[in-house]
């Protein structure tokens, strides 16, 4: 253990989807705002080496970092808290522990000893929770246990807890546990007995919980904190009420009323100091006092699950509060759009997002909402498969390329317009093997891009195996359609724009992923100016 790196550990118990991920993000927020240096760090107990193999239906948008970890969505919300990058070393999970042990099996390293549980994968486990404290950077980690307690596939986890608090000793190490105190309406009474029962589960295993926070939906009053106390072995003060809040940035506050932020650093021997969180609260009172309000149509296939496009959602709540404009996004299922509802469907809105996305279904309806708003001079963005389907729109409808499409969706499309990388074709592994991570990108002069980002050499953060075909470059820009943004040394397009419209951008990589509180995205920020400029002009035009 470095010297002077404090550990705190976020366990869950009574069910999942108590928002662990902010309820840390939060914690590290009001750290970091003390000018502690924070970081977070979430270890998933699933068997799959990294979510990037994983169905958004399954577990959500799959967030990628600078270094190209296919990461946890958490990681998302820890980077818009913090405004700090995540990076490999702050997801693990089951599979990639095991893998790691096995792999040092099989080269010998662990000298003929029979290799178990105890204490090779805890082992493994305590490791990578110490690589961020070790690396001298950071003055507090925080830790995320994924899943609930009493988990089977939680156990190895709770066990590597439990041997690091007794190595780190009293105040370098403590465990916030977060539970739920569910509201029986029947009964008119919030009821305890879950959280007592999910805190014995923790003991069980040898870990006691230092601090509770408690997801309610009612104040608890001071009758149940001391009853939570007395049962569950922590004192009074450390039973920190969690009410459901209308936004996950009040969460910070909340906490900061309740007294997390002190009675965690108390634990730790630290001090607390007056918070600096003012750019924060000018960002929430920016969030709800909105003056304006757009609607934006989000058009993807897994629309159905907010999870699925989290980071672009909360990528809109940033420029919308950078604009003091409301975005209220309307999701669109592409599956059900079609040449024939598409008015129906689309008219009414300010700007369109045509969203990322793997494999054929719902493309043609993507294809669809491209032309439609294409025609319509409706402003919008096009991320990664969405900037794919405008090329392809523009291929098929201006440079009248019958049946151009993407070689993901057809292996022997007539007109390739979106084609496999060449470096990708000997791929056969699923994970970890797209174009991920941090590429550079030179934005070309005078266009959208260059104004919106205010220079000409950004990076941004890429998850795709299909690019943009420069065999058409050419041709498709002498028709309109510039390729505005090009990789320096590749020279793969990573940005289109149509000249003759007010804001058609389409991009290979995801901005959605660099989008934090502080700092929110500007071609969020500029697309939400353009909605709401051309909601104005609407609504003028339907006036008169
Ligand atoms: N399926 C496309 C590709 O692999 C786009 C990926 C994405 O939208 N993230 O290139």
């Amino acid at each position: 253990m470095s010297d002077n790196t404090k550990y705190v550990f976020v366990t869950g118990g009574v069910t999942s989807s108590l928002g662990k991920g902010i309820i840390a993000a939060s914690l590290a927020k009001l750290l970091q705002a003390q000018g502690y240096k924070t970081t977070i760090q979430k270890l998933d107990p699933y068997i799959n080496v990294d979510p990037g193999t994983l169905n958004p239906y399954e577990h959500g948008e799959c967030y990628v970092t600078d270094d190209g970890a296919e990461t946890d969505l958490d990681l998302g919300h820890y980077e818009r808290f913090l405004n700090v990058p995540t990076s490999q070393a702050n997801n693990v999970t089951t599979g990639r522990i095991y893998q790691s042990v096995i792999e040092k099996e099989r080269r010998g390293e662990f000298l003929g000893k029979t290799v178990q549980v105890i204490p090779h994968i805890t082992d493994e486990i305590k490791n990578r929770i110490q690589i961020l404290g070790n690396s001298g950077d950071y003055d507090i980690v925080i830790t995320e246990i994924g899943g609930t307690v009493g988990d089977i596939e939680s156990l190895p986890y709770i066990e590597a807890v439990r041997q690091l608090k007794w190595e780190f000793g009293e105040q370098n190490a403590i465990v916030v546990h977060l539970t739920l105190i569910p509201y029986l309406s029947a009964a008119g009474e919030l009821k305890t007995k879950p959280t007592q029962h999910s805190v014995k589960t923790l003991m069980e295993s040898g870990v006691q919980a230092d601090v509770l926070v408690c997801r309610t939906e009612h104040e608890l009053s001071d009758k149940i904190k001391v009853k939570l106390a007395r049962f569950c072995n922590v004192q009074k003060e450390a039973v920190i009420q969690s009410i459901d809040a209308s936004t996950i940035y009040d969460v910070p506050i909340l906490m900061l009323e309740e007294g997390l932020d002190s009675v965690v650093l108390g634990k730790l021997g630290l001090t607390s100091r007056t918070p600096d969180l003012e750019s924060w609260n000018e960002f929430i009172s920016r969030l709800k006092n909105p003056k304006n309000e757009i609607t934006i149509g989000l058009i993807g296939k897994y629309v159905e699950l907010q999870d699925s496009y989290k980071s672009i959602l909360e990528s809109f709540i940033h420029a919308g509060a950078a604009n003091e404009v409301k975005v209220n996004v309307e999701a669109i299922h592409s599956e059900y759009l079609n040449k024939e509802n598409i008015k129906l469907k689309l008219s009414h809105l300010d700007g369109v997002l045509v969203a990322p996305g793997f494999g054929e279904r719902g493309t043609e309806g993507k294809i669809e909402a491209v032309k439609y708003v294409r025609e319509q001079k409706i402003p919008f963005l096009g991320i990664c498969l969405g900037m794919q389907m405008a090329v392809i729109e523009f291929a098929r409808n201006i440079l009248r390329l019958k049946g151009a499409n993407s070689t993901e969706m057809e292996s022997n499309v007539p007109y390739p317009e979106i084609d496999l990388m060449e470096q990708q074709k000997s791929v056969t592994h699923k994970g970890g093997t797209m174009r991920l991570g941090s590429w550079s990108c030179t934005l070309k002069e005078g266009s959208i891009a260059e104004k919106v980002y205010g220079k000409t050499k950004i990076t941004e953060r890429h998850r795709h195996r299909y690019e943009y075909n420069n065999a058409f470059k050419d041709q498709i820009e002498a028709a309109g359609m510039i390729a505005t943004g090009l990789n320096p040394e590749t020279g793969l397009v990573e940005i289109i724009e149509i000249e003759d419209h007010p804001w058609f951008v389409g991009v290979q990589y995801h901005p959605e992923y660099k989008s934090t509180v502080s700092s929110p995205h500007p071609l969020f920020v500029d697309f939400v100016r353009a909605a709401f400029e051309y909601s104005k002009l609407k609504n003028s035009v339907s006036m008169a």
